[in-house]
């Protein structure tokens, strides 16, 4: 189960405090998806990984983080308006903004996952966004950083986000080569490739790519 309780955080940003919603635990039970969202309890916790600012409109996975922007840019129109794109949820909204946070302070790694989680939150939301913003992402993959053991975790991610944004040829020139020697990693690619060959951009969870 999940266990969220409320906490007053003061925001790094203005100084000021709100109370904040923070996730305690959590627990998954099943398969993730193939871009490796948790399953439930996790997966319905998203409206807790991110604290947001009344009153500057700052946004952060943690508060006592040492922030790098300024106030004028929670202030801008390109903040406000999540530069221009109308999201169908808050949510979607709250991590496209961080989003847009992360890439000010020029870090990949949070601007890729980001956007990710935003997408998954167009998902819940039937927004078609989710398109656009996983074309978004899949621009910060090459820079991002990861261990020679998360490579295969990475590669997981990315052929799925090539394809659920109908990148079908694309997924399979750069995919149909690939072998990581380590399952379920071979059999998801496999599924994936097949999946791109049907022009299928469904979700699916690991389960399903290996027959369970
Ligand atoms: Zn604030």
């Amino acid at each position: 189960m999940t266990t969220i309780r409320d906490f007053d955080e003061k925001c790094p940003v203005c100084e000021k405090t709100s109370p904040q919603q923070v996730m305690m635990s959590t627990s998954t039970w099943g398969y993730p998806d193939l871009d490796l969202r948790p399953a439930e309890m996790k997966r319905s916790s998203m409206f807790a990984w991110l604290n947001e600012c009344p009153h500057c409109g700052y946004i952060s996975g943690n508060f006592e983080n040492e922030p790098c922007i300024t106030k004028d840019f929670l202030k801008s129109e390109k903040y406000l308006t999540c530069d221009g794109i109308e999201f169908s949820s808050k949510l979607s909204a709250k991590f496209f903004k961080a989003y847009l946070i992360a890439n000010e302070e020029k870090d990949t790694q949070k601007c890729f996952f980001n956007l990710l989680h935003c997408a998954w939150t167009c998902d819940d939301a039937g927004d078609s966004n989710a398109v656009k913003i996983r074309k978004m992402a899949l621009d910060h993959f090459d820079y991002l950083e990861y261990g020679d053991g998360e490579k295969k975790d990475y590669l997981a991610m990315k052929a799925d986000i090539l394809r659920r944004s109908g990148q079908f040829d694309r997924l399979t020139s750069e995919f149909s080569d690939v072998v990581i020697g380590e399952e379920p990693y071979d059999t998801i690619i496999g599924f994936q490739i097949q999946k791109a060959i049907e022009r299928d951009t469904g979700c699916y969870t690991v389960g399903d790519a290996i027959g369970k």
